[in-house]
């Protein structure tokens, strides 16, 4: 058998439709279920249905077997492996590592994600890292891409590496239930977009017009980046699991649940094959670039199945539509249903009107803009002060005011990196599980958080917050760096007025 075109090949082809069949591995090598696995291989490399196999990293916020093993078996059988790398277990440092060992082992193929919160691990629960967000991380690799410049700090300082040639993909939540839940996930797309994305992956649902709405949100804002709609072959197991809610970000309703029982009890096991079959006719009818299969047992015959019922579906997919309507009856979509399909009008939908801003917010912003706008307002007399006050014997006494203020209105935990002023006065640091600096990671549930459920999610509260002042869209164009811990527990005043925050990433003078 000649070669068989590589993931990023036929993602770039025109008319090509891209499948990838997403791996689970478990947490030993000696386990039934990786002989299972490696079989699977086998059989896939015979055939070229597969355009891609990827490999999941500590899903579920579980330990697993580290995915560039997989990676390895998967190349050695000449398919093309996609590895996901999450940030949620590996500082910066370590990611770097990573990075550069992926690419010695021609691991090129990465999927950005955040990852889901630590659920367990040896002793007790493991440390949350998320030092990186998927944007950060996005925007590192592209500058190994280039050609990534050493720090002047580091070892060999300046020294310009090769080029690495990575091909990274994303992923994007259209299943969410409010605007202010949905619509912090699409701005979230344009930074990672800006960041270097190379394809997009969606989380798993079962509502078409949802998924319809992301590939018109994508053309409507001009966004060329091919798009995978992700397809979960649930069986009744599964879909029992998902229905109690512990699958981070994904949900069925009750009576979704009840009709895969149903089919599950008339055609058996392959019912859920079936069903993945229609929704990807569905996807690949209204222009999806390809599908990413999840969920499914690692057993040939039944992909082969599934993707030939899918051919023999394509025909008649949008007979199909009116099977996947699974979101709740108040769920925002972004364009007005288009009656006669079942999926949208190129119309935008009206949004819910703008609260009002409350005092506390308008304060904070008249404070800001008084003292931290350059140039402006009494900026060049605070900046001087700072520069009086820093390393005087001052520093202590003003650090412990600053912190006393702030501790006591935004719950600060004295990063010295302070973001207030860009994430509408919440701070992502106390607030946020993950403390995701550029948009809410895909956990969310009914604009409550994945990992305090009782919590409001912290983007929900900054979306409303910035449509009550008119600038919700900043969450669109924004970029904010990682954290500096460098800065941990030194006055974030005096960093911002000396240059030596986040702020100094940015062109502008200080
Ligand atoms: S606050 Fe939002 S973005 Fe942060 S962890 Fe919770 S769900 Fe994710």
């Amino acid at each position: 058998m000649g070669q068989k075109p590589s993931f990023r090949e036929t993602l770039a082809r025109d008319g090509a439709f891209t499948v990838t069949y997403e791996l689970v591995p478990g947490r030993s090598t000696r386990a039934r279920q990786f002989r299972k696995i490696i079989r699977f291989l086998e059989e896939a490399s015979s055939d070229d249905r597969l355009h891609g196999v990827s490999i999941t990293e500590n899903a579920g916020g579980h330990p697993a077997l580290s995915p560039e093993v997989l990676g390895r078996e998967i190349k050695a059988r000449g398919l093309d492996p996609i590895l996901h790398f999450s940030c949620k277990d590996k500082n910066r440092n370590q990611i770097e590592s990573t990075l550069f060992a992926r690419d010695r082992e021609g691991l090129h193929n990465l999927l950005i994600i955040t990852g889901d919160y630590p659920r367990y691990g040896f002793m007790g629960k493991a440390k949350p890292v998320f030092d990186l967000d998927a944007v950060h991380l996005l925007r590192l690799i592209s500058a190994m891409e280039e050609g990534f410049v050493l720090p002047e700090e580091a070892p060999g300082g300046g020294v310009k590496l090769p080029p690495m040639p990575f091909f990274k993909g994303c992923v994007v939540s259209p299943f969410k239930r409010y605007e202010a839940e949905l619509l912090p996930q699409y701005y979230k797309l344009h930074r990672k977009i800006a960041a270097g994305a190379h394809f997009i992956i969606t989380q798993v649902g079962f509502d078409a017009r949802k998924f319809h709405e992301l590939l018109l949100y994508l053309e409507e804002e001009g966004l060329k980046v091919p798009l995978l709609g992700s397809v979960l072959v649930m069986d009744r197991r599964l879909a029992r699991i998902i229905f109690r809610g512990v699958v981070p970000g994904v949900r069925i309703s009750r009576d979704f649940l009840a009709r895969v029982e149903e089919e599950e009890e008339k055609l058996g096991p392959r019912a859920a094959l079936i069903r993945a079959a229609k929704l990807i006719a569905v996807l690949q009818g209204m222009g999806y670039k390809g599908v990413h299969l999840c969920g499914a047992k690692p057993v040939y015959e039944d992909i082969v199945f599934l993707l030939e019922k899918a051919q023999e579906f394509a025909p008649r997919w949008q007979e199909f539509v009116p099977e996947f309507q699974d979101s709740p009856p108040d769920t925002f979509y972004l364009f007005r249903k288009d009656p006669e399909t079942g999926l949208n009008l190129r119309e935008r939908n009206e949004r819910a009107d703008a609260s009002r801003a409350p005092f506390s917010l308008l304060l904070n912003l008249f404070i800001h803009d008084l003292f931290f706008e350059p140039g402006k307002g009494l900026y060049p007399h605070a900046k001087r002060l700072a520069q009086k006050i820093a390393g005087s014997r001052f520093e202590p006494l003003f650090t412990r005011f600053e912190y006393t203020m702030k501790q006591l209105l935004f719950d600060c935990e004295r990063c010295g990196d302070c973001t207030l002023g860009e994430m509408a006065f919440l701070c992502p640091q106390s607030q946020c599980a993950k403390g995701l600096l550029n948009g809410p990671c895909g956990g969310s549930q009914d604009g409550h958080c994945e990992v305090y459920p009782e919590k409001r999610c912290l983007y929900v509260r900054v979306y409303e917050r910035l449509k009550a002042l008119g600038q919700e869209e900043e969450l669109k164009e924004g970029f904010i760096p990682p954290r500096d811990w460098g800065l941990t527990g030194t006055s974030s005043w005096l960093n911002f007025y000396l240059g030596r925050d986040h702020h100094r990433h940015f062109s502008s003078p200080r």
